[in-house]
């Protein structure tokens, strides 16, 4: 037998700030340490022979090999699993690990899944290019269309991926939609949260089978540890860490150690990231120099009022199109002394990019109006600055880029 850990009763229901602390903790660790120490262990002795024929019978579950669990890993993947109101969670080397093992996990050749044209870029590129050479069809729908879903369902629809917020434009779709559309039709659901944190939005409470996180982001936090989570009920998780034993793609225990001590902050984190984010994107909606914001906690944003049902805050990403060209946006950038140029997002340090150059860098000026970015637009992932200091940064480069 393998080492499961599904939480075998609900904790007591605790704040996201209380579970990000202590969730997944199991009192007292080794040595009485007051935090989760690192297993850093590839195997597991076996004290005798007859240890060794109990564990392979099933009759003592423990800890084998590196590849099928850590107890460092363990400990966050049952954090999270609080976090996410979820029976179960798996622990990835990252983001991608964590949606690639997820899909093969459910599909396989003749299934079809649906996703959104808005999705994450390799999450795209793993469904209409690699797992269409395995026999797996797919129809991509329109951001945030949940309209378009019933229409797009076959008999051998096996599952949709959504997210939610979605990059570069914030969509969020209903998630209750989302569920009561696929539920009578058994198709299950994948929701990436990575832009939301459970502190923001739940899906699970939504119904939604599995919820992966890149925990390179917001669960992390330090911009310092790739890693990635898939959150969900017990048999679900179950299959996916199965698979997860082939692939290979367990998450380090030092990584984990990193990712769960980052995660110990995340509800301050993101509550002041939720914050500077709103106050920059009210500022630079007022502000003559952009054309438009993208922020679901502005009344102009076109899912607005579904991100108000579904979340208890907006996210620390800002998208807005600057008036100006490819290069006066470049300057706008480069006189930016807080905000560093860089990909990625949900770190403390906040960071700035131009789609058009980093993402869409490929593509021509025309092709890129054809998928809706401009040359203007740029996206701002806000850090744990003092909110003060990042408007009187962005500010002041908006004058003087
Ligand atoms: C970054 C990201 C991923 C990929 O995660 P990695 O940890 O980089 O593999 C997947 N989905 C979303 C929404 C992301 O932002």
């Amino acid at each position: 037998m393998l080492p499961r850990h599904p939480m075998s009763e609900p904790p007591p229901k605790r704040a996201p700030g209380t579970v990000a602390v202590h969730g997944g903790e199991q009192r007292p660790h080794a040595a009485d340490a007051l935090t989760e120490p690192i297993a850093q262990t590839a195997t597991y002795a076996f004290r005798d022979t007859a240890e060794l024929v109990a564990h392979m019978e099933g009759r003592l579950e423990r800890l084998e090999y590196g590849r099928y669990g850590n107890p460092t890993v363990s400990a966050l993947e049952r954090k999270v699993a609080e976090l996410e109101g979820t029976q179960d969670a798996a622990a990835f080397t990252s983001g991608m690990a964590a949606l690639v093992t997820a899909t093969m996990a459910l599909t396989r050749s003749g299934s079809h899944v649906v996703l959104f044209d808005d999705c994450y870029r390799r999450t795209r590129q793993l469904v209409t290019g690699f797992l269409e050479r395995f026999g797996v069809s797919h129809t991509l729908l329109p951001p945030a269309d949940v309209g378009a879903l019933e229409g797009a369902l076959r008999p051998e629809t096996r599952l949709v991926i959504a997210e939610a917020p979605t990059n570069p434009y914030q969509r969020v779709l209903d998630l209750d939609e989302l569920v009561r559309v696929c539920k009578p039709h058994r198709v299950k659901t994948l929701v990436d949260s990575t832009f939301a944190t459970p502190v923001n939005l739940r899906p699970a409470d939504h119904g939604v089978d599995l919820v992966v996180h890149s925990a390179t982001k917001y669960l992390g936090g330090h911009n310092d540890v790739l890693g990635g989570i898939v959150a969900g009920g017990g048999s679900l998780v179950s299959l996916v860490r199965d698979l997860r034993h082939v692939f290979g793609a367990i998450l380090d225990p030092h990584a984990a150690f990193l990712i769960a001590r980052g995660t110990k902050t995340l509800a301050l984190r993101v509550e002041q990231q939720n914050r500077s984010a709103l106050a920059i994107a009210r500022a630079f909606e007022a502000h003559p120099r952009v054309r438009r914001v993208w922020y679901p906690g502005l009344e102009s944003h076109p899912d607005h009022a579904t991100a108000s049902r579904l979340m208890t805050g907006f996210g620390g990403v800002v998208t807005f199109d600057l008036v100006g060209d490819l290069a006066s946006t470049g300057r706008f950038i480069d006189a930016c002394r807080i905000p560093q140029i860089a990909p990625s997002l949900g770190g403390v340090e906040s960071l700035i990019e131009q789609p058009a150059l980093m993402s869409y860098f490929e593509l021509t000026t025309e092709e890129r109006a054809q998928v809706g970015i401009t040359d203007t637009l740029v996206r701002l992932a806000v850090g744990i600055e003092d909110p003060q200091d990042l408007l009187a940064d962005l500010r002041q480069a908006l004058e003087t880029g």
